[in-house]
This record gives structure tokens, sequence and C-alpha cells, in this order.
């Protein structure tokens, strides 16, 4: 069988592709190895910028509008800083994704689930997919959004899903009505190398998750997650079970081109999420439809070039990764340090509130941290800054 577009995987990335293609006109085939709902490692906290790129409502998925974050520091030393606006909304993504899949078969995309994807090939003047079953599948072009460890990261692009930081997750059930915790999430820093701690509560359940540098993890996520969820306060008399390992595919410097031929990378496949919250949903469905609108305007014109696809992934989101990676080596690094700041200057996190929010970049908010720490009477915290980072 034969099509515009085939996407492979079809989480937020891949439905987004797949609905954006489909909804122009063009003819889409989306596979996915899993049915749907299906469960996926995550927190499943998105930040409110996403209603600025999707033309539909998710309203009826969030589970909970997000106004701030109690943090902690090793668990113990809680503050509270919430906002008056929100920041983010909280779902479930055997719900959320599943919504958007249904949302991509609406607009006409041919969806088959339980479908793995085995290998591909890019032939110069088409692609072919071979799927698990024997099903060979031809298209113009291949969107990859098969997440993270991904076979078209992987076999196209030659992409190591090793360079990920390693995670560990749980959904914990739990008394909505009796927890304090409506309108936020727990940040936990200091519990983990390079990364920090969650629960994120949704209606029925707790996310609870731990994520750091795999290297400087050192295969100790286990020991480091039992310790989070033994002493946070807030998973106090609450049963932690079902822990699930996953790795997040963060940006890193140095990572391939997201366009090969007739195949491009979205979202997780290819390693487009931030560096510093591990943020990736909003990151898949802005990818997938920047890429989509490239195929598009590419298939009208009648000749396959994906090219400008890089160029504005690196026009409009590199910058803020790398910016997101220099905010990560400034907190990961110190987080006694940063936390003892953030806890005499609240200003911090609700400006850091505006970046998620996509109302400032993080160049900027790094560069104003930077330069109000460093402005501190406190000389020690001076001469840190100055003998670890450059000046902006
Ligand atoms: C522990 C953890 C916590 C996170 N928390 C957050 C958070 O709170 N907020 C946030 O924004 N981001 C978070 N992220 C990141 C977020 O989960 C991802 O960035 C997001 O899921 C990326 O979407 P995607 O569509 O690219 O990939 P995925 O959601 O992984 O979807 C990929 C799809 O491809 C399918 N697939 C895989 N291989 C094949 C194959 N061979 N053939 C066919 N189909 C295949 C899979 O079944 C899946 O449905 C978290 C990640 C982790 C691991």
């Amino acid at each position: 069988m034969s099509y515009d577009v085939i996407v492979a995987g079809l989480g937020p990335a891949g439905s987004t592709a797949a609905y954006t293609l489909a909804k122009s006109g063009l003819k889409v085939l989306g596979l996915d190895k899993e049915k749907f709902p299906r469960y996926k490692s995550c927190g499943g906290c998105i930040s409110t910028k996403i209603e600025r790129i999707l033309d539909f409502s998710i309203k009826e998925v969030i589970e909970d509008t997000i106004y701030g974050a109690t943090y902690t520091y090793k668990s113990e030393r809680a503050m509270d800083i919430i906002s008056d606006r929100p920041v983010g909304y909280n779902v479930m993504r055997d719900r959320f994704d599943h919504f958007l899949v249904e949302k991509a078969k609406d607009a006409g995309a041919e969806i088959i689930e339980g479908c793995r994807v085995k290998s591909v090939e890019d032939h110069g003047d088409h692609v072919s997919v071979t799927c698990a079953n024997g099903e060979v599948y031809k298209a113009k072009v291949l969107v990859g959004a098969d997440g993270s460890s991904g076979l078209v990261g992987r076999q196209v692009f030659g992409l190591n899903p090793k360079e990920a930081a390693v995670s560990i997750t749980a959904e914990v059930p739990y008394d909505r009505e009796t927890a304090n915790c409506k309108g936020k999430l727990f940040i936990d820093f200091g519990g983990v190398p390079y990364g920090y701690g969650w629960i994120f509560p949704k209606e029925k359940y707790l996310s609870v998750g731990l994520a750091g540098d795999t290297c400087k993890v050192g295969g100790k996520i286990k020991e480091y997650f039992n310790s989070f969820a033994g002493s946070h306060p807030a998973l106090t008399n609450l049963k932690v079970e079902e822990r699930i390992g996953w790795t997040v595919p963060i940006y890193y410097d140095g990572a391939p081109a997201s366009v090969k031929g007739r195949v491009v990378l979205v979202g997780d496949t290819g390693h487009l999420v931030d560096p510093f919250l591990g943020e990736g949903i909003y990151y898949a469905i802005r990818t997938a439809k920047a890429a989509s609108s490239v195929i598009i305007n590419s298939m009208a014109s009648g000749s396959i070039d994906l090219n400008p696809y890089q160029e504005w992934l690196e026009k409009e989101i590199l910058p803020e990764f790398k910016a997101a990676e220099k905010l990560s080596d400034l907190v990961y690094n110190h987080p006694r340090l940063w936390y003892s700041i953030v806890e005499k200057d609240h200003e911090i996190m609700l400006r850091f509130y505006d970046v998620i929010r996509g109302e400032e970049d993080c160049d900027t908010f790094y560069t104003w941290v930077y330069n109000k720490i460093r402005s501190k009477p406190w000389k020690v915290i001076r001469r840190w800054i100055d003998s670890r980072f450059l000046p902006v």
C-alpha cells in the first residue's frame, strides 16, 4: 500500500503529525506497536504554552490545573511557591495520548494499532516500512515518532539511545479529597545526581518519579527512588508500588540533525526534550506540527525537501535547549546552594514560571538569574558562580 506520509509511533508527536498531515488532505498512515489507551511512564505535566499551538481544546483530559509547587530539598525544608496564574496542566498519558490518536483518526488518518515497525528504508524516491507482521508500506515521506530509543532514530540516523537521562516512575493511588495537593506539584531537589524528584497529582493517582544523569546515577536509580519515596511527606502512609524505568532522551549538544533524505524525526525520537525539566510533550507536539507544515509545503511544491524543518529547529528550538543546558549546570551541579538561594528569593521561581508558560525565553531568564545571584552580597556565592560559569 502506498501513502503520502507514514508516521511511525503515535505518542503526542506522531498523533499530532498524523492529525496535521491528514487534515491538510494528505494520505497518511499512522502505526503504533501498542493499542490505545496504553500506559506511558511520564509525569504528565504539560506547560500552558501548549494552548498556543493546538487548534483544539484538551480540557476533557486535563486532571488538574497547576499554579506552582511545594519544593523540598532531600524531602525536607518544604516551601510553597504558587503563582496566581496557571503554569501547567496535569494529564494521565493513557487518556491524553488516546485522545490525540482519536483526533488523528477523525482528521482522516488511517491508523493501525498493535503494529510494530521492524525496519525502515529510504530508497531515494520513496521510503518503505516493514512491520513485525510482515506487511510492507510505502510512502513519499516517513515521520519517525517512535519515542525514546526509537527504531527510526537508531536505524536511519544512528542515534544512540543511551544518550539520555535515566528515570523511574510509579502511579500511586490516593484520596484526592483528603490530600492537600490541588493545583500544585511537589518537586524535590538534591535527592538524585543531576536531576530531581517529583510527585504530580492526578484525579486518582499521584505520578511519582525521579530522573537523573545516567552516568552520575551510576545504576543506583532504584536506591535514589526508594529513598525519595520513603521520605517525602506527601507520600506518608501511601504504598508506592509498580515501578517502571524509562529513559528521557533529553537534548544534548552534538545531537545529530533530525532530517535525512525523506525521513524526519519529531519528539523523543529526535532527542527533542528540554534538558532542564525533561519537558517533552510540548516539544513533541510543536516539532510534529513544524515538521508537518514543512512536509505539506514540500508536497505542494512537487519536490521533497525537508531541510527547512532542520533550519526551523536550529532557529526556534535548539537555542532554548542550549540555554536550558546552562541552567541545568547551574542548578543540578549545586542543588543545595540553589535551594538556599531560592528559599530566600521566591521571585526566581515565579519568574521561571514565565519561562514555562513561554512568556520569557530561557536564555533571558538565565542571564537574569546569573546576574541576580552574582549581585547578592554573599562573597562565597559570587566566587562560586564566577569560577563555574562564564559571564553572559
Ligand atoms: C519518567 C518520565 C517523566 C516525564 N515527565 C514529563 C512531564 O511531566 N511533562 C512532559 O512534558 N514530558 C515528560 N516526559 C517526557 C515525555 O514523556 C516525552 O517527551 C513524550 O512522551 C514524547 O512524545 P513522543 O510522541 O515523541 O514519544 P512517546 O510518547 O514515547 O510515543 C512513542 C510511541 O511510539 C510507539 N513505538 C515505539 N516503538 C515503535 C515501533 N517500533 N513501531 C511502532 N510504534 C512504536 C510507542 O508505543 C509510543 O506510543 C517524561 C518522560 C519520562 C520518561
